[in-house]
C-alpha cells in the first residue's frame, strides 16, 4: 500500500495571509481538479496546501459598465462563471465555453485561475480570453502586476508566474461583434479550440488546445493567403487526440466555413 506523505494545509480567508504563505512549497489550491491528480501521480510534492476557497476577494464577478469590462476572481468556477447573468450578457462567448468544460463535477469545482494557473495546452478559458485581450492581475507578498493571458500562459503547462505569486483576477473587455468560439472535443478535453473576432475590417484568429498555448493571429478580412500561411505556421500537436496533420485540415474546414473563404 501507497503512503502518502504528510500534507499541511494553510487555510484563511484574509488575502494577505494567504499570500504571505504561498511559494513552490506552499502551492495554491483552489478546486483541486489538476492539483490532487498531480500530487497523486507524483508530479507535485508540496509540504503544503493553501487553501483559496475562503477567500471572498477571489471570488467576486463585478460588470463595470463604464469601462466596458467584466471582472472575474481567480477562484471563480466554470459554473458560476457560465451561470452569471452579467457574463452571459457581456461576454456570450466565454460563458458558453466554460458551460462546456468537462464534466458536471469539474464544472462545479474548478476555477477560472486554476484552468489558467495550470496551463494545460488542453484548454477553452485560455483560447476564449487571448482571443478577447483579456488582463491578468496577479499579485504577492511583494507587490502587484498587470499582465495580459498571452503573457501569463508562456508555455505547455507553464506560466510566467513567480512561486509566490497569484492570479488574483482577470479583467475582461465586453464582447465585441463577431466573436465566436467552436472547439473540437472527442475526449474529456478539447482537441482543437477556436475562438474569432471577425469584423469587416479584421479577422482575430486564435488557435488552442491543439498548440502548446493560445495563439493570435491578426489577418485583414478577405487575406485568404495570410489566413492559410498562418495556419500552415502552427505546430500542432501529434497526440492519442490525433495526428497534427488532421487537426490542422480540421482547422482549415473550420475557418473557411466560418469566414466564408477557400484556403
Ligand atoms: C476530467 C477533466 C476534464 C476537463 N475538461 C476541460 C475542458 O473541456 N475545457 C477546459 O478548458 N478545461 C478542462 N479541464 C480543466 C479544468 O478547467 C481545470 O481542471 C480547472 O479549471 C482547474 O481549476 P482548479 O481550481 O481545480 O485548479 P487546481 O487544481 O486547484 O489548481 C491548478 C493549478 O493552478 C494553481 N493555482 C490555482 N489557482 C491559482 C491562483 N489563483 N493563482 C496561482 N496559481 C493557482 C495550483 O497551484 C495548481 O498548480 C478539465 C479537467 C478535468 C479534470
Amino acid at each position: 500500500m501507497t503512503v502518502l506523505p504528510e500534507l499541511g494545509l494553510v487555510r484563511s480567508g484574509d488575502l494577505d495571509k494567504v499570500l504571505a504563505a504561498v511559494d513552490y512549497e506552499h502551492a495554491p489550491y483552489a478546486g483541486g481538479t489538476e492539483l490532487v491528480p498531480a500530487m497523486g501521480l507524483g508530479l507535485r510534492r508540496p509540504a503544503a496546501i493553501v487553501d483559496l476557497k475562503r477567500v471572498e476577494a477571489l471570488k467576486g464577478i463585478e460588470v463595470d459598465a463604464d469601462a466596458g469590462t467584466v471582472t472575474v476572481g481567480a477562484a471563480v468556477t466554470h459554473r458560476r462563471l457560465s451561470d452569471h447573468p452579467g457574463v452571459r450578457e457581456r461576454l456570450p462567448t466565454l460563458a458558453a465555453a466554460a458551460s462546456r468544460v468537462g464534466n458536471a463535477r469539474v464544472r462545479s469545482t474548478g476555477t477560472v485561475g486554476g484552468n489558467l494557473c495550470f496551463a494545460e495546452p488542453r484548454s477553452d478559458l485560455g483560447c476564449v480570453l487571448v482571443a478577447l485581450g483579456a488582463m491578468a492581475e496577479v499579485r504577492s507578498a511583494r507587490g502587484a502586476r498587470t499582465l495580459s493571458i498571452d503573457e501569463l500562459i508562456v508555455g505547455a503547462f507553464e506560466t510566467s508566474l513567480a512561486e509566490d505569486e497569484l492570479l488574483i483576477a482577470v479583467t475582461v473587455p465586453f464582447e465585441p461583434a463577431g466573436t465566436s468560439y467552436w472547439k473540437l472535443q472527442s475526449y474529456e478535453r478539447p482537441t482543437l479550440g477556436v475562438a474569432l473576432v471577425a469584423t469587416d475590417s479584421q479577422w482575430e484568429v486564435t488557435v488552442g488546445a491543439a498548440t502548446e498555448r493560445p495563439t493570435r493571429a491578426v489577418i485583414a478580412a478577405g487575406d485568404a493567403a495570410g489566413l492559410a500561411a498562418f495556419v500552415d505556421s502552427l505546430e500542432l500537436s501529434d497526440d492519442m487526440t490525433g495526428p497534427s496533420d488532421y487537426k490542422r485540415s480540421v482547422l482549415r474546414a473550420r475557418l473557411q466555413r466560418a469566414l466564408g473563404v477557400e484556403l
